[in-house]
């Protein structure tokens, strides 16, 4: 039996370096698949439709999510985010390793039905440098990055409950905690069905 892929489900506040660590990540290991969210959201310059979120409008979006198109989904800073389920369960279920960038409303909603999924919150330094990232990215307007703050402290105050917290201050010393937590799940005794069986039978 192969064994099913690792779900890595990483949560931050905006600006945190979620997306840096993903990509650092990607590289490192390329067998990642990488789980498209579909969103409501503009693209951003430098985004492709497909690759890096499924683009809709809003009725779109809210005719999928009546189909129980999603796995889970939320509205984040004024727009709706969603997981598409089918797409996920079957490339897990194909042993593919999958990352999902998702906020904690959708990962406290994947804790229930991907229990088996390893959840990892991303820390700031603290919220000055927060702060500073979300100017230095120079992604949003003024009033995007004041809602993103506000919505920051919230969402550090669901960090509780993941399995590991991130502080993202030196990127190399937070990039070697995040493998070391990917690394930790590929040695479970569930993820190698039958090392211990072949062995003996030998
Ligand atoms: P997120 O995906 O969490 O919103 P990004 O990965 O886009 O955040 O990072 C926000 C900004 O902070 C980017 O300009 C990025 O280059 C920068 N950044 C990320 N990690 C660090 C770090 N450890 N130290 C300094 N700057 C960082
Ligand atoms: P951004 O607009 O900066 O790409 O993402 C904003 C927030 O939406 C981030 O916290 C990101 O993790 C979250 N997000 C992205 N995709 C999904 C998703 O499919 N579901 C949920 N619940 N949140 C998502």
């Amino acid at each position: 039996m192969q064994r099913e892929g690792i779900a890595l489900v990483l949560s931050a506040p905006s600006g945190a370096g979620k997306t840096t660590l993903v990509k650092r990540l990607l590289a490192e290991f390329p067998h990642f698949s990488y789980s498209v969210s579909c969103t409501t959201r503009a693209p951003r310059q430098g985004e492709v439709n497909g690759r890096d979120y499924i683009f809709l409008d809003r009725a779109a979006f809210e005719s999928l999510r009546a189909e129980n198109h999603f796995a889970e989904w939320a509205e984040v800073h004024g727009n709706l985010y969603g997981t598409p389920l089918a797409a996920t369960r079957a490339m897990l279920r194909q042993g593919r390793d999958m990352i999902f960038d998702i906020d904690v409303q959708g990962a406290a909603q994947l804790k229930v039905t991907l229990e088996e999924a390893r959840f990892v919150f991303i820390l700031p330094p603290d919220m000055k440098e927060l702060e500073r990232r979300l100017r230095l990215r120079g992604l949003d307007d003024e009033d995007t990055i004041q809602r993103r703050l506000g919505n920051a402290r919230r969402e550090m105050q669901e960090a509780r409950w993941y399995d590991a917290l991130i502080v993202n201050d030196n990127l190399d010393v937070a990039y070697d905690a995040l493998r070391a937590v990917y690394l930790a799940g590929t040695l479970a005794p569930g993820r190698n069905p039958h090392l211990v069986e072949n062995m003996l039978a030998l």
